[in-house]
């Protein structure tokens, strides 16, 4: 591959050492067919200029990028809906490459779908093609929406038939690599606490500390625990403000950095309801919508139970007892942000999420998160816009003033960003299942790609609409 200055490797994770993984192969697929290829992502790492023959190479055949050590799977443990495993790890992704991002973050290329490994517990290391067209729309989705998320950066179809309860079967086969920032999520952790290895878990920590929250001062275990908590309720804020609903929010889901990863059963709210939950197998709803903060907060205990051989309990316990208050600024933060307005201090603010909450109760099937976002984004800067458009007759009775004099004690936040094309639109971006669905079925059976290239590109309008603006991009604390 010819070699950018702008792609500059990173292998930091080898340099913890084999006891946080494995050196694996990947698998040998009859076909390599690229069917997503993210360049603006690609370009923030210096891997835009690739060819298509380079792409696949790297991305499909999975050879290793220059300067980078070769595939690892990474180890580690975790809580799957309360009851702990001590054999999970990457059983069908690994580590491919660890970059500088054009903003200074460190960004891992993570795969799946990529093949069997030791942690593969006898499946069979694959990736269904709607399992990886899922994954993508979801990134670009949350990404549109302002949320911390892992990207996804390629998606090429493998040629082969996979069996799968949930999907009529055979199905295709498919690799995903990603980009996130970081991948060493709450049970890598566990897992040096379950072994009683006081000096990885310290290593860990160090590490961690260093790449990911250099704020923290060295050996202040407490103090990176409270960072990633912080991270962690910013992304459950913003995955509420969202009407995000991840499904499997088990600690080996949720890393260190608080940046969202592994699409798997994922939806958006058809409509407000607390109780929705989007995995099949989660029969108690353990993970529905409103339950999200509750298990990233259960899993932020678990993480600080891992972190007790370092630090004093009650150190640990007190920066738990932080992630309420922490949660709820972030809430505010992130609904101010999807409403596109300035804060107008704490309680101004604390009312606005809790009207245009009330609004959403109230407007049922009528209106949901993205049509109410969409029209009163800047607040009163789209009050003619959002009164005159096609739910105009919904904005009218009590809890619409409410919301509305609450809205409006709030300064617009750059008023320009109305003028992109995506707000001449009558109807928002949305990613709701009939749509996901619809887009699958024309791959499935015409592999016709049109519906997807399409959503992506009006994925894109969006994005710039709300997303790209000074502040937009995810900043790094560095
Ligand atoms: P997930 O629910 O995707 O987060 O996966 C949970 C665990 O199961 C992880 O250790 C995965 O690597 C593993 N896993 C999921 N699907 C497969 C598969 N098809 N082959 C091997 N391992 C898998
Ligand atoms: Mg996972």
């Amino acid at each position: 591959m010819p070699v950018s200055p702008a792609y500059r490797p990173a292998p930091k994770f080898a340099e913890l050492g084999l006891d946080y993984g494995d050196p694996v192969a990947p698998a040998d697929f009859p076909m390599t067919r690229l069917r997503f290829r993210n360049d603006r992502a690609a370009a923030t790492v210096g891997l835009d200029g690739l060819t298509e023959a380079e792409w696949l190479a790297h991305f499909g055949r999975l050879q290793p990028l220059p300067g980078q050590p070769g595939p690892i799977a990474m180890r580690y443990h975790g809580h799957q809906f309360r009851t702990y495993n001590p054999d999970l790890g990457d059983g069908r992704g690994f580590l491919a490459a660890q970059l500088r991002a054009d903003d200074g973050r460190l960004l891992d290329l993570g795969t799946k779908g990529s093949g069997q490994t030791p942690w593969s517990r006898g499946a069979d290391g694959r990736l269904t093609l709607k399992g990886g067209v899922r994954e993508v729309l979801a990134a670009e989705m949350l990404e549109a929406l302002g949320v911390p998320t892992s990207r996804a950066l390629s998606l090429i179809e493998t040629g082969e038939a996979l069996e799968r309860g949930d999907e009529p079967s055979p199905t295709r086969s498919a690799v995903l690599v990603r980009l996130s920032h970081s991948h060493i999520r709450f049970g890598t952790f566990q897992r040096a606490a379950y072994l009683q290895r006081a000096d990885m878990l310290e290593a860990l920590v160090e590490h961690v500390r260093r790449l990911y929250h250099p704020k923290v001062v060295e050996g202040d275990v407490p103090g990176l625990l409270a960072a990633v908590r912080d991270a962690a309720a910013r992304l459950a804020a913003a995955w509420v403000a969202a009407g995000f609903v991840h499904g499997v929010l088990n600690t080996d889901n949720l890393n260190v950095t608080g940046e969202s990863f592994d699409y798997g059963p994922w939806r958006f709210l058809p409509r407000y309801e607390p109780g929705f939950t989007a995995a099949y197998f989660d029969q108690f709803g353990l993970y529905a919508f409103a339950r999200q903060p509750e298990a990233v907060f259960w899993a932020l205990t678990q993480l600080a139970g891992a972190l007790r051989p370092l630090a004093p309990v009650e150190a640990l316990m007190e920066t738990l007892n932080g992630f309420g208050p922490a949660y709820i600024a972030a809430l505010r933060g992130a609904v101010l942000s999807r409403l596109g307005v300035l804060s107008a201090g704490a309680e101004a603010d604390q009312a606005l999420v809790d009207a245009a909450l009330a609004l959403l109760r109230e407007g049922g099937d009528a209106l949901r998160w993205e049509p109410l976002f969409f029209d009163w984004f800047c607040g009163f800067s789209s009050a003619g816009r959002a009164l005159a458009g096609p739910r105009g007759r919904l904005y009218q009775g009590r809890t619409f003033d409410a919301f509305r004099a609450s809205l409006f004690d709030h300064a617009p936040d750059r008023p320009e960003r109305l003028e992109a094309p995506a707000f001449r639109a009558d109807t928002p971006e949305e990613m709701l299942i009939d749509e996901v669905e619809a887009i699958w079925a024309a791959i499935d059976r015409e592999d016709d790609w049109g519906l997807f290239e399409a959503k992506l590109s009006r994925l894109g309008a969006a994005r710039d609409a709300y997303v790209l603006a000074p502040d937009a991009r995810h900043r790094s604390e560095q």
